[in-house]
């Protein structure tokens, strides 16, 4: 298992755009691998390449909605459809112990490339949704933070973590 350090809020490399995934390759494959790592031991829900320093195109995340809960791998993603709107609380691994309300659709189709490039397109609704675009707007050098209409308190939220962390 190989671990990667999450860049936390402050680091320039979060702020950056993200480039293309051209080549899948072992390195490629290499760094899913580790993020996958990365993002299980976290206890979060979704990863960004930019996260871990890597400026690629690249995040995985987990699809609670399957059964069992499904790691997701996305290289080059992009959100095509979205529907709905939800206020929602938020989080970040880039800015832990921080969470705040941000409004985003209840529904979304991404369209990404696995990690030997064959595209694909898959729906998300509720956190799904949500962490789509999260994760999606790391690649541009965006945090949630910029989106939140409200702070909240963590001792407030409720303790079923229905809100990891991406
Ligand atoms: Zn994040």
């Amino acid at each position: 298992m190989a671990l990667r350090k999450i860049l936390t809020e402050g680091d320039e490399q979060l702020l950056k755009h993200s480039r293309k995934v051209e080549k899948f390759d072992a390195r490629l494959h290499t760094l899913l691998d580790d993020m996958r790592d990365t993002l299980t031991n976290s206890g979060g829900v979704g990863l960004a390449a930019p996260q871990v320093g890597v400026l690629r195109r690249v995040v995985v995340l987990l699809d609670i909605n399957t059964e069992p809960e499904e790691m997701v791998e996305l290289v080059n993603p992009e959100v095509i459809e979205t529907r709905g709107a939800q206020r929602v609380v938020e989080g970040c691994l880039s800015v832990p112990g921080v969470y705040g309300y941000v409004t985003r659709p209840t529904w979304a189709k991404i369209r990404a490339q696995d990690r030997d490039g064959n595209w694909f397109e898959r729906e998300g609704e509720g956190i799904v949704a949500q962490c789509f675009c999260h994760e999606t707007e790391h690649l541009d050098g965006h945090l949630f933070t910029e989106k939140v209409e409200e702070y909240v308190d963590p001792e407030d939220l409720e303790q079923d973590d229905e809100d990891g962390a991406e």
